[in-house]
């Protein structure tokens, strides 16, 4: 790995080396003379490891990995691995219909390993904006650059309720696998009906050897809801659905959002039939040794901590009625949530930011007050600007190459015009994009 140069000026650098800004490093790779670097503060690349659980699989086709969707031909493709691996023929064979989680983490680790400008173990402390370039402090050293692209991820969601109890008996979902786990004979609720929620209930259930005495699954949906992966709504996660998202008004956009939840937030289809089919089999088949509550329909209000576990306060949503269940372990699966990081501060008050939001761009660049000419660029941040793709692998490559032809202002990446079966531009009214009107 070579040293960042700490006397030259870079074209860009990154916070971050998650998945998305990964892609963007590796699609930078084919343009001549962009320097780039890119930081990040854990010591060497691994996908969410909290939630890199044995049985976990993506939810989306692995053809959306870093670059294919853009660039088909890049050496960096998860193809690209599976060939290098010498396995590609048993793959084809083994015929997954999901790729394990840990699979395309092999993927993203060899590809982190094999750029020369990503730098770990280097936490982004600090940016600032001094005359024409942004100076980027991290723990180890500060360097300049023309624009930066913020990747450092998104927030795991702590209800209030939670805030005071979190330990090694309440805890969220994204940090399970960073202890070993003794679930026998303890009372454990699940707290959320999301796909996270669902790989926990499925982690749990696996080990017959190490089964909660009780274990009980609150989720505020009227149901444990599918991920809607059918054609037609498959269509939100492509190019010309996200710009006539992009374009349309404000209020249609929140409006949309809400209403397409399970196409992004539900969970997966065989994900759901293997939990049903576990819990058939361990209390029908089995005779084990445990109780289940399943309780959709039900919200949590509090959480009272005594000294031998909590006692979960919930409401039933459609009866009104107040609930309690006494429990040795709490475990949150209560999502993520975008926040404005904290190395922005000496810049934040030069930033445009609504409800909390950045406001951006169709090129994923941010509304600030400095030069036009320094861009700074987000991935992950866009959900209510670019639609429900954005927090999602789907439009990861796309994304990439939009930053990257921005950057370079030509269109490097041919990535206009691609077909879609609904014309969206005919099914939904044009508006001009508020938000971009403040902007200019
Ligand atoms: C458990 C889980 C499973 C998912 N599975 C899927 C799926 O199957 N399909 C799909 O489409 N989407 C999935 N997603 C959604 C999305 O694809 C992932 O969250 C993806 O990892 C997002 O990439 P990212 O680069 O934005 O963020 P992250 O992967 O969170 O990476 C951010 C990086 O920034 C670093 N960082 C943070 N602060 C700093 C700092 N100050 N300085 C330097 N570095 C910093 C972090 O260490 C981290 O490595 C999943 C999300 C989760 C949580």
């Amino acid at each position: 790995m070579m040293q960042p140069n700490i006397d030259m000026l870079y074209d860009l650098a990154g916070v971050g080396v998650g998945p998305f800004n990964m892609s963007l490093a590796v699609l930078l790779t084919k343009i001549p003379n962009i320097n780039s670097v890119f930081f990040d503060k854990k010591p060497k690349f691994i996908w969410h490891e909290g939630m890199l659980l044995p049985e976990a699989h993506l939810q989306v086709s692995f053809l959306k990995d870093l670059v294919t969707l853009v660039d088909p031909t890049n050496p960096y493709s998860f193809l690209a691995f599976l060939a290098k691996e010498k396995r590609l023929y048993q793959f084809l064979i083994a015929d997954f219909a999901h790729v394990y989680r840990g699979e395309f983490n092999q993927y993203l680790t060899w590809v982190s390993s094999s750029l020369p400008n990503l730098h770990f173990n280097d936490a982004v402390i600090d940016i600032d904006f001094v005359k024409d370039k942004f100076i980027i402090q991290t723990e180890n050293k500060k360097i300049a650059s023309k624009h930066i692209v913020l990747g450092s991820g998104i927030q795991p969601n702590i209800p209030l309720w939670a805030q005071t109890k979190l330990g090694t008996k309440c805890f969220h979902n994204h940090s399970l696998m960073y202890q070993q786990h003794d679930w026998h004979n303890k009372r454990v609720v699940v707290i959320g009906g999301g796909q996270s929620g669902a790989e926990i209930m499925q982690t749990l259930l696996a080990d017959k050897t190490n089964l909660p005495s009780e274990l009980s699954w609150i989720s505020s949906r009227r149901q444990f809801l599918p991920l809607d992966d059918s054609p037609f709504v498959n269509e939100y996660f492509i190019p010309s659905y996200m710009e006539k998202f992009h374009s349309s008004s404000r209020n249609f956009r929140d409006e949309n959002l809400l209403e397409q939840k399970l196409a992004s937030d539900g969970i997966s289809m065989h994900l759901l039939k293997s939990i049903y089919q576990r819990i058939y089999k361990l209390i029908h088949i089995d005779g084990a040794d445990i109780e289940i509550n399943l309780l959709p329909d039900h919200e949590v209000t509090d959480l009272v901590g005594h000294s031998i576990g909590f006692e979960t306060v919930f409401k039933n949503l459609s009866l009104n009625t107040i609930r309690h269940l006494n429990v040795d372990i709490v475990i949150l699966c209560t999502g993520y949530r975008s926040a404005i990081p904290d190395y922005l501060d000496k810049i934040k008050h030069r930033i445009a930011i609504n409800d909390a939001q950045y406001i951006v761009n169709r090129d994923y660049s941010i509304a600030w007050d400095g030069p036009a000419k320094n861009a700074i660029y987000v991935q992950n941040a866009a959900r209510h600007s670019h639609g429900i793709a954005d927090p999602n692998l789907s439009l990861m490559a796309l994304r990439s190459a939009t930053i990257i032809n921005s950057l370079v202002g030509n269109k490097f990446y041919d990535i206009e015009n691609e077909k879609s079966a609904i014309n969206w531009q005919q099914v939904y009214p044009e508006y001009v994009n508020e938000d971009i009107a403040y902007v200019e």
